[in-house]
């Protein structure tokens, strides 16, 4: 099922919500720093880093979920896989010790409106965040 989503149905994108930045990326019309991917979801390098590792983890088909604000018991599957394969990612990444945040709206500093886990890690997190 490799491609399903990536460019016949526009990112798997279905939804009523404008398109964002990441749809463009899962249709690779702009480059990523792939880390893993599968049929569900897909992971890259943040293009501004804010620790040595910082990856994103976003689902392939967002269905409405423009952030975690957003979810309801029909992503529960969705949402349970992403924390699973974050975990997965941060193992092979070698990091021991990490760091999961999704922003959910303006006055969490969301700026992409698909929903999208940061794991970060490979220096000493301070908390509380900013
Ligand atoms: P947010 O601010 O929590 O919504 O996270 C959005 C993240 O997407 C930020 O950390 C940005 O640096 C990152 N970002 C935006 N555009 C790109 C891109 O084209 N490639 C990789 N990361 C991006």
């Amino acid at each position: 099922a490799k491609g399903r989503w990536d460019s016949i149905r526009g990112a798997g994108t279905r939804d009523e919500h404008p398109r964002t930045i990441f749809d463009e990326i899962l249709a690779r019309r702009i480059p990523s720093d792939k880390v893993y991917e599968d049929d569900l979801c897909y992971a890259f390098r943040d293009i501004n880093p804010v620790a040595p590792t910082h990856i994103l983890l976003i689902p392939k088909q967002r269905d409405g979920l423009i952030g975690l604000g957003a979810a309801t018991a029909e992503h529960e599957a969705i949402l349970g896989h992403l924390m699973v394969t974050a975990a997965a990612i941060a193992k092979k990444e070698g990091l021991n010790d990490f760091r999961l945040v999704t922003n959910s709206g303006p006055g969490a500093c969301q700026s992409v409106s698909h929903l999208h886990l940061h794991i970060l890690g490979g220096r000493q997190l301070s908390w509380p965040p900013g």
